[in-house]
């Protein structure tokens, strides 16, 4: 599994870093940051899914 992210519509709610913190950071500005290039390693993924399901906005989804 690979994450997209639409940074456009990311509002720094940080919930995909609760559920992840491994796959998403956020930086000093609050933007997010993936951690992960290409595939999320299989030990990341029931975790970057939760992420994914968590966003508000749905900035985040599964490519
Ligand atoms: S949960 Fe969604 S809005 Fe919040 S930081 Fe993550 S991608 Fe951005």
């Amino acid at each position: 599994m690979r994450i997209a992210a639409d940074l456009d519509r990311c509002e720094g709610h940080g919930l995909c870093v609760d559920q992840a913190p491994e796959v998403f950071d956020l930086d000093d500005e609050g933007d997010l940051v993936l951690l992960v290039e290409g595939e999320v390693p299989a030990a990341q993924e029931a975790a970057a899914g939760r992420a994914v399901d968590a966003c508000p906005v749905a900035a985040l989804r599964r490519a």
